[in-house]
């Protein structure tokens, strides 16, 4: 993939720009632990809807739509079983974790220049208290809300990265599930995985990194990338 020189930030924007870095990362796994809030989440749904799924048949499916994972689990009355999910996420916010380094890596790339944005499929209820916490000026933030399908297919990640005018092939998408893999790929976006989040990839085995520090290593934000790969 051949990579522009970054714009320079007096530049502004034309109709042919297309000489910006996106960094699209998603939510879950990726930029926060959010397990022991949708783990508090799951218990409540369990105690008020006799649901007997453990957490684990729906953490199996996480980075899908909510909806879609219900239908997935065979899940009665799926409306009123979001309605509980959501509330009791949104009291639980609290539980979530910042993953070692996050914020300082996504100040780095935003100091360089590379315009950063939120491609989930955690709804816009239960995703902006958590994102609020982490101090970034995100550019963009697509959830289920907005336009279009959500993960696997492209949609969302070719919104987001219209909102940002950033090309696919000047974008990372950052993700730890399958589906984001899938997504990537599906919008001709370079993926990387997230090794730190709560799934595994899928072939063709994408790059990987263990760490935020590691993934400021590999993309070289502050760097005046000529000619060459991102990934
Ligand atoms: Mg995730």
């Amino acid at each position: 993939m051949t990579v522009p020189a970054p714009e320079s930030p007096s530049a502004p924007p034309t109709p042919s720009d297309n000489t910006s870095h996106a960094l699209l990362l998603d939510l879950d796994g990726v930029l926060l632990d959010t397990r022991p809030v949708m783990r508090t989440a799951w218990r409540r749904v369990q105690e008020l809807h006799g649901v007997t799924l453990p957490f684990h048949a729906y953490e199996r499916h996480l980075g899908r739509e909510f909806g879609d994972i219900m239908q997935r689990l065979g899940v009665a009355d799926a409306e009123a079983v979001r309605r509980t999910y959501e509330a009791e996420s949104v009291g639980a916010a609290h539980l979530a974790q910042d993953f070692t380094g996050i914020v300082e890596m996504l100040h780095a790339f935003v100091a360089a220049g590379w315009r950063l944005g939120v491609v989930t499929s955690k709804h816009v209820d239960r995703a902006a208290p958590l994102l609020a916490r982490l101090g970034c000026p995100f550019a963009t933030v697509r959830t289920p809300a907005g336009a279009g399908r959500t993960k696997p297919a492209p949609d969302p990640l070719l919104l987001a990265l219209v909102d940002l005018e950033v090309d696919p092939a000047a974008a990372v998408y950052v993700g730890d599930m399958a589906v984001d893999q899938e997504s990537a790929a599906r919008a001709g976006v370079a993926y990387i995985h997230a090794g730190w989040g709560y799934g595994q990839p899928t072939a063709p085995e994408p790059e990987t990194v263990a760490s935020p520090k590691e993934l400021l290593r590999l993309l070289r934000p502050a760097e005046q990338l000529v000619e060459g790969s991102m990934v």
